[in-house]
């Protein structure tokens, strides 16, 4: 099977001569359609640069990132735009929601900048299986954290992208409602097939992937997957 993304030898560096950071150091790394995989390390480690070098937020110092077997830093700035626009679907700590938009509005807004067609059955699909069908008219405002961190996921899920970064998705939200809404990333992951890469400081919240991969100084610490029979949960 195909990797769905591909992580070779990426490295990243800041600055330079006796000031140099190596955020990343030579790290390479294959994910699956549907795997749900979490990135932990303490802060420091490497984890945004990772993740912004998965999403084509940056470029890296050296190294490939390939997404459906395209390398992704290859294109120009403005195929790498549309690449981001509709290949990867981004869930943040703070939401990010259009607060003048309502539920609906802000779950399709990805597809309108891009000038695409609404798949409304799957728009629907998404929406109610993040149990948002009765709130789709209201504003964020009108929504606790949970819930606005479930638009936020139904937004990334609606443009059915090859892969969703997820970037301390549950930092703002307590332990019982990150619990829900890790639970439902996973479940979403299943229900879809969609690739998620999740990056976390928390260990118990990465404990719902299916890999867990430990960053230190860069590179892969370990990796450690719920398949091959290792109990995370008591
Ligand atoms: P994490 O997300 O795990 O906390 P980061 O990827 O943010 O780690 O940072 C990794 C290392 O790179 C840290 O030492 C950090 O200070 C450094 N770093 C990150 N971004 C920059 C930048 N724009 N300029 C210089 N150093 C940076």
């Amino acid at each position: 099977m195909e990797a769905i993304l591909k992580v070779e030898n990426l490295k990243k560096h800041y600055g330079n001569g006796s000031t140099i950071v190596k955020a990343l150091n030579g790290l390479s790394l294959s994910v699956h359609q549907g795997e749900f995989i979490a990135i932990v390390g303490t802060s420091g480690s490497g984890k945004s640069t990772l993740l912004h070098m998965l999403g084509g937020l940056d470029h890296p110092t050296e190294g490939k990132v390939f997404v459906n077997g395209i390398d992704i830093f290859e294109m120009n700035d403005e195929k790498l735009t549309i690449f981001r626009r509709r290949s990867v679907g981004f869930v943040f700590q703070n939401y990010n929601l259009v607060p003048i938009l309502n539920v609906r509005e802000n779950i399709i807004l990805p597809i309108e900048l891009d000038g695409g067609d609404i798949d409304e059955t799957h728009i629907n699909l998404v929406i109610r299986n993040l149990g948002l069908h009765s709130k789709v008219d209201n504003l964020p405002s009108n929504l606790s954290g949970g819930q606005q961190q479930r638009v936020a996921i139904a937004r990334a899920l609606a443009t059915k992208p090859a892969i969703i970064l997820a970037d301390e998705p549950t930092g703002n939200l307590d332990s019982k409602t990150s619990q829900e809404v890790l639970i439902l990333l996973k479940k979403m992951s299943q229900k879809f097939n969609q690739t998620i890469v999740m990056i976390t400081h928390n260990e118990e919240i990465a404990l719902t992937a299916d890999r867990i991969i430990r960053i230190e100084d860069g590179i892969i610490a370990c990796s450690q997957s719920d398949r091959f029979g290792v109990d995370h949960h008591d």
